[in-house]
C-alpha cells in the first residue's frame, strides 16, 4: 500500500512543507553553477524517469547545455525560465525545490491534478555563463532580457525556439531585483514583486494578459499573509526589447516574479520559501481552474515598486562627528549589495555595504533600521572591537563619518568612568 501524503491546503502549509522538499546539498543560491543544477536533473530522472524528460535545447556562448525539464501532461503549457539574468538565482533552486515537491507528493490528488492539466516546460538557469561570473549578462556582454528582437544571444534565440515550438499559453519569468526596491510610499523592503507585462505602450489588455494579472493575484492572496506589506508591482511600463512584453505579444502571457530583499541575515530561506508558495500556489489556480475566479484588482491594487528609495540599515537620530564642526544628530544610511566573493578559492556570499547618505533620512526606509537616539556613531578602529566591550571616545581623527566611507561602525553609548563608552552595537559590511 503506498502511503499518500496530506496535500497543504494553505499558503502557510506551503511555507512549512518547503523544508521537507528543500534540496539538501545544494549551496546557497547565489553560489549555485550550472553543473549542479544539471546533477540534480540528472537525479530527478534516475529516481522518476516517467516524471521527468529532460531535452537539451541549446548551449550557451561557452557551450554549457541549456536544458528544459518537462513535467506532468496535461494540455495547458507552461513555460517557466529562471536566471536569465546570470546573478538573479533564488528562482531556479525554487524551481528544483518545486520538482521535488511534485516528485514526492505525485500521489496525492493536489499534485496529481496539477501533473494531468498543466505540462511543465522549465529552464532552470538560462544564463549559465553568466552565474559562473555572478554577473548580469551573458558571457557577450549582452542583456539578454534586451535581446526579445535581436535575438544575438544563443539563450535568447534557445527561449525564442522554445516558446514558438510549444505555443504555452503562459510563461512565468523568474528574477531578482535590486535590494534598494521598496514598496512605493511604505519604506518596506519588496520582498516579492509581480507584473503581467503590458505588449504594448498603451497597456492594453488581452485574454492573456488578464489571465496574467489573475494569476498575480493569486500568487499576491497568497503571498501576503506570509510577508505582509511586502508584496509590490513591478514597473509596468513597455520595454520593446523585453523578453515579457514581447512572449505577450507573440501570443504567451507572462508573469514576471521579482524576489527582493528580506530583511533577517539570512534571507536565502525566506525567499526561496516565498517563490515555492508563489509557483505552487498560481500552478495549484490554474490546474484546477481556480484562476478564473481571481479578481484582477487584487492585482491593480498592489502598490507599485519605488525601485531606488530602500536602503539596506539606518540607524536613526545618533550623534556624528563630521570632518569638520561640532557633532550634530544624523540619520545614517547604508547601502548594500549581494556580492560574492572569494577567500582561499572557496567563494562565499557577503554584504557589500557602504554608507551612502547622511542627514535627515525620514522619507527613506530601510531593510533595518537601528534607534540610534543617545548613542555615537562611530568608524569601528582597526583594532577590533567587539559589542560590551568599554572604551574612550576615539580621538577626532578616528570619529568622523562620511558618506563614501565602508559601513563599518560601532554605535557607543556613555558610560562611567567620565569621557567612556560601552560598544553597543557593531555594524559591519563587507567592502
Ligand atoms: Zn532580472
Amino acid at each position: 500500500m503506498r502511503i499518500i501524503v496530506t496535500a497543504p491546503a494553505t499558503p502557510r502549509e506551503l511555507f512549512d512543507l518547503w523544508a521537507e522538499v528543500h534540496l539538501q546539498g545544494l549551496p546557497p543560491p547565489a553560489l549555485v553553477r550550472q553543473v549542479h543544477v544539471q546533477a540534480q536533473l540528472r537525479r530527478f530522472r534516475e529516481a522518476a524517469p516517467d516524471l521527468f524528460q529532460m531535452e537539451e535545447v541549446g548551449r550557451s556562448v561557452e557551450g554549457r547545455p541549456l536544458h528544459v525539464v518537462r513535467v506532468g501532461g496535461g494540455p495547458r503549457h507552461i513555460l517557466l525560465w529562471s536566471q536569465m539574468h546570470g546573478d538573479e538565482p533564488t528562482a531556479t533552486t525554487a524551481l528544483l525545490d518545486l520538482f521535488e515537491y511534485v516528485r514526492r507528493h505525485r500521489e496525492h490528488p493536489r499534485v496529481a491534478r496539477l501533473l494531468s492539466a498543466l505540462t511543465l516546460h522549465a529552464v532552470p538557469m538560462l544564463n549559465p555563463d553568466g552565474a559562473e561570473r555572478f554577473q548580469r549578462r551573458n558571457a557577450q556582454g549582452i542583456d539578454i532580457n534586451r535581446d526579445a528582437l535581436a535575438l544575438q544571444t544563443p539563450e535568447g534565440r534557445t527561449l525564442k525556439a522554445l516558446r514558438d515550438r510549444l505555443q504555452p499559453s503562459l510563461g512565468f519569468n523568474l528574477h531578482n531585483q535590486s535590494w534598494r526596491t521598496a514598496v512605493g510610499g511604505t519604506g518596506r523592503p519588496a520582498s516579492i514583486s509581480l507584473l503581467a507585462p503590458p505588449f504594448d505602450a498603451s497597456r492594453s489588455d488581452n485574454p492573456g494578459r488578464v489571465l496574467a494579472k489573475k494569476v498575480c493575484a493569486v500568487i499576491r492572496d497568497a503571498l501576503e499573509p506570509l510577508a505582509p506589506g511586502r508584496i509590490g508591482r513591478y514597473d509596468d511600463s513597455f520595454e520593446v526589447r523585453a523578453f515579457g512584453d514581447n512572449l505577450v505579444r507573440w501570443g504567451t502571457a507572462t508573469v514576471l516574479i521579482e524576489t527582493g530583499p528580506w530583511s533577517s541575515p539570512e534571507p536565502d530561506e525566506p525567499l526561496l520559501r516565498l517563490n515555492f508558495v508563489a509557483l505552487v500556489s498560481a500552478l495549484e489556480a490554474l490546474a484546477s481552474g481556480a484562476v478564473e475566479h481571481a479578481d484582477v484588482e487584487r492585482y491593480e491594487s498592489i502598490p507599485l515598486n519605488d525601485s531606488k528609495g530602500l536602503l539596506h540599515l539606518i540607524i536613526r537620530g545618533a550623534l556624528v562627528y563630521g570632518e569638520v564642526g561640532d557633532a550634530f544628530l544624523a540619520d545614517v544610511g547604508v547601502a548594500a549589495v549581494q556580492a560574492v566573493r572569494s577567500r582561499e578559492g572557496i567563494p562565499s556570499i557577503v554584504l557589500a555595504g557602504s554608507i551612502e547618505e547622511l542627514g535627515d533620512l525620514r522619507v527613506h526606509g530601510a531593510v533595518e533600521v537601528v534607534e540610534g537616539t543617545g548613542l555615537t556613531a562611530v568608524p569601528l578602529p582597526s583594532q577590533g572591537v567587539k559589542e560590551g566591550d568599554t572604551l574612550p571616545l576615539p580621538p577626532r581623527s578616528g570619529r568622523e563619518l562620511r558618506v563614501g566611507l565602508p559601513a563599518e561602525l560601532m554605535l557607543l553609548r556613555p558610560v562611567e568612568p567620565a569621557g567612556h563608552y560601552r560598544v553597543e552595537r557593531v555594524i559591519r559590511y563587507e567592502r
